[in-house]
């Protein structure tokens, strides 16, 4: 089985698991969309099956198909959402989970817990995972999944082995596309405008991605870059809504930044690499840093209950 980017760590991984040193509780931390998941199956299988696995015996098998009893993925246990109790919708709860640790595996002798996402835990629940993981019954084995670590207590940092999963190259991401079916010129177009995350290339593909966002972030960059206030503002009043509006702006603030890495001759690795560089053709250093600072506040203030439309205008006066 491939693992598009990962070779490096798949080997250290394959190496540990063949000198039987593999840690009982992993934490993989690395930016959404680049590959937890599937590295994460890949651990069980080594736990499971050999280093390397040997994709065929049933365990390998089930794994792949997503369907092994004895590999559990937490948070789709919990319906999506970490609760420490029931919650009213029968979601099943931390709680119930703890207890169900004890219970021996159903068709092997390792059983697998998956907490994906893991820096969306309270600390309340983060220290009630502490016991299971501490004194953990011979047949448990724990892989956590993270963005970052630092809202991961340190309690429990200190009994995990962290391992980073890094993002594909925009040539990684862009073959597994292709090996999976997107033409090649669209595969490569996904792969640069999202440098390399396979997960959000899958959902702008799937219809569900940030293609609205992106689109009106580098129409914004774009009348930035030629100064037209009216088409900056009808751009950045285009997402209404709360959550839209953030992640527009999540996507301006990273063609802001390579606008400067343009000026000061760095790389380009945006969504919106023309637009970038006629903004640094525009303006110069000190009034990029200022552009990329109020779109900081106004992220920040964002967050606040402050009118968007407002604030559109507000962001447009500061930026042109
Ligand atoms: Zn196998």
């Amino acid at each position: 089985m491939r693992l598009y980017g990962k070779n490096y760590l798949k080997e250290r991984l394959d190496s540990i698991a063949a000198r039987d040193r593999l840690p009982h509780a992993i934490m993989l931390h690395g930016e959404k969309g680049t590959g937890r998941r599937v590295m994460a199956n890949y651990i069980a299988k080594l736990f499971m099956c050999s280093a390397p696995p040997c994709e065929e015996c049933p365990a390998c098998g089930k794994i792949n198909a997503d369907a092994h009893p004895d590999v559990i993925f937490v948070k789709r246990e919990c319906g999506g959402k970490y609760g420490l109790d029931e919650s009213k919708s029968g979601q099943v709860s931390i709680r119930r989970i703890m207890e169900s640790v004890v219970i021996k595996p159903n068709d092997g002798d390792i059983k697998v817990y998956i907490f994906e996402d893991s820096d969306e835990m309270s600390v309340q629940i983060q220290n009630t995972l502490l016991k299971i993981i501490e004194e953990p019954a011979p047949f448990l084995r724990f892989i956590f999944t993270c963005e970052n670590t630092d809202s991961i207590i340190e309690t429990i940092r200190s009994r995990v082995t962290e391992f980073e999963v890094p993002r594909p190259s925009v040539e990684e991401c862009a073959q597994f596309l292709t090996d999976n079916g997107t033409p090649s010129a669209q595969a490569r177009e996904l792969s640069e405008m999202l440098s390399g995350n396979i997960g959000k290339c899958l959902d702008i593909l799937s219809g569900e991605g940030d293609t609205p966002y992106i689109e009106s972030a580098r129409k914004a960059a774009a009348a930035i870059g030629r100064k037209d206030a009216y088409s900056a503002a009808a751009a950045l009043s285009e997402q209404t809504g709360r959550p839209e509006f953030a992640a527009m702006l999540g996507y301006l603030t990273e063609i802001l930044r390579d606008a400067l890495s343009e000026r000061c001759g760095g790389a380009l690795t945006s969504c919106g690499r023309a637009e970038a560089q006629s903004i640094a053709k525009s303006y110069n250093e000190e009034q990029i840093l200022d552009m990329l600072d109020t779109v900081f506040k106004v992220t920040a203030d964002s967050a606040l209950n402050l009118n968007l439309a407002l604030t559109a205008s507000y962001l447009t006066s500061k930026l042109i």
